[in-house]
């Protein structure tokens, strides 16, 4: 199937042939004749499947098709909201590139900046806004923004919104919306509320489930490491310089840990940037710019700071602390392996983050490849125990995807065969 195959307009075609998409995606399959037909999704799907572009560009095509000939300034026709900062700016920078051949125009609005700018853009009359929704509702407060002429909502990422608290600003937009509408609502997970959540939205509608779940655990290559806590900044600061080109993003629990980590590495002559909730907007887009156009290679990130993150050629994500929900540990390894690519993710598990791994591996129903034996091994011995084992022998590693890095004699963080090899991978405990 091809995109023309679904009946999108012509100047999008142009724009998501000129992105270098030569084929749907899954979601992008299921999801864009459902919505150019109309109807409200509910699509259960998280960030690297490519549903940007399935909810965007039916969006732009009917905006796009339906366009008012009157004259005069443009009416806000579409909404999308959404968790974080980052994931606003990337949602507005694909919906402009899709919509770069039509007069569809968005703007973006998100806190932790000064609104002027923000009002300035929606002065001219924008077609869409990409929202996140603490100042949504305070320009709406204001009298700056007015919901009543949406067409098209769009909920993305929902159970992360919930996870950050932002059920009633939620419950709020959604109270201001206009009956008649086309609704979107899309989440990673289903649980309860989350259940609860989209039936306030959606209306008659169809659902779509892509399960990245084990997709994105397969497609990218991991490895785990048994280390102790104290260790934990050595074994960073080896694999760090055994990659020096490797553009890595390296995940902290805490906002107090990623700071900890980028002084570390800085104590080891590494430089690296961190991003989490406590640093200003402007700090956390130099840190991504930076990281993004290859000046910056370390970036230290909170969960809900990386999660917009989509960073072409990341060639490395590293777990520096397990995280407690094993979702997270899926949308983590999902920076890498983007859309078609592959990617590699190592994560550091201390006694502790034992249960954590334990849960991941249910999950994901695949167990994780134990890295082989390295000099930063848990000096507690917790090694020892048979179920901490490495199931690996000690091998000699090859070198890493990216091309500068080529030193043959350097150990590194992808084992010998893992690559292109079904043998390495454990088999799967369906
Ligand atoms: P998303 O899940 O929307 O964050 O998209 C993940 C990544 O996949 C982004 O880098 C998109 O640019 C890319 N992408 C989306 N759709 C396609 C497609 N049909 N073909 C290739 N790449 C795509």
């Amino acid at each position: 199937m091809t995109f023309k195959d679904l009946g999108i307009a012509l100047p999008i075609l142009k724009a998501i042939d000129e992105q270098g998409y030569t084929n749907p995606t899954p979601i992008q399959e299921q999801a864009i004749p459902i919505l150019l037909n109309k109807k409200d999704l509910l699509g259960v799907a998280q960030t690297g499947t490519g549903k940007t572009a399935a909810f965007s560009i039916p969006i732009i095509h009917h905006l796009q098709t339906n366009q008012e000939q009157t004259k005069g300034k443009k009416r806000v026709k579409a909404l999308i909201v959404t968790p974080t900062r980052e994931l606003a700016i990337q949602i507005g920078e694909n919906f402009t590139a899709y919509s770069k051949y039509t007069n569809i125009r968005n703007t973006v609005i998100f806190g932790g900046v000064k609104q002027q700018r923000q009002v300035n853009a929606l002065r001219p009359g924008v077609d869409a806004i990409i929202a996140t929704p603490g100042r949504l509702l305070d320009l709406m407060s204001q009298g700056i923004i007015s919901l009543k002429d949406i067409e098209y909502v769009v909920l993305d990422e929902a159970d992360q919104m919930l996870d950050m608290g932002f059920i009633h600003d939620i419950k709020k937009i959604i109270a201001k919306l206009p009956p008649k509408r086309q609704s979107l609502f899309f989440s990673a997970t289903m649980p309860k509320d989350i259940v609860e959540l989209s039936k306030r939205l959606l209306g008659d509608f169809e659902r779509v489930t892509i399960k990245p779940k084990q997709a994105t655990a397969e497609k990218v290559e991991q490895g785990i490491y048994f280390v102790s806590k104290p260790n934990k900044v050595k074994l960073l600061v080896h694999l760090l310089r055994e990659n020096p080109k490797a553009s890595v993003l390296v995940f902290s629990r805490t906002k107090h840990g990623a700071n900890k980590i980028v002084k570390k590495l800085a104590q080891a002559d590494i430089n690296s940037a961190a991003i989490h909730g406590n640093k200003s907007q402007t700090a956390r887009q130099k840190a991504l710019g930076a990281f993004k156009d290859g000046k910056l290679n370390v970036l230290v990130a909170t969960d809900i700071a990386a999660r917009g993150i989509d960073v072409e050629e990341l060639s490395l994500v590293i777990n520096y602390d397990l995280p407690n929900i094993p979702e997270t540990y899926v949308h983590r390894i999902g920076r890498t392996g983007r859309a078609s690519a592959s990617g590699i993710a190592l994560s550091f598990c201390d006694r502790e983050e034992r249960p954590y791994l334990r849960d991941i591996e249910k999950l994901i129903k695949q167990e994780v490849p134990r890295m082989p034996e390295h000099q930063f091994i848990d000096d507690s011995k917790e090694q020892a125990t048979p179920e901490n084992k490495p199931q690996q022998r000690p091998q000699k590693h090859n070198r890493p995807r990216n091309k500068n890095n080529r030193n043959k004699n350097s150990s590194n963080y992808r084992g010998k065969n893992n690559r292109n090899s079904k043998k390495s991978r454990p088999e799967k405990k369906e």
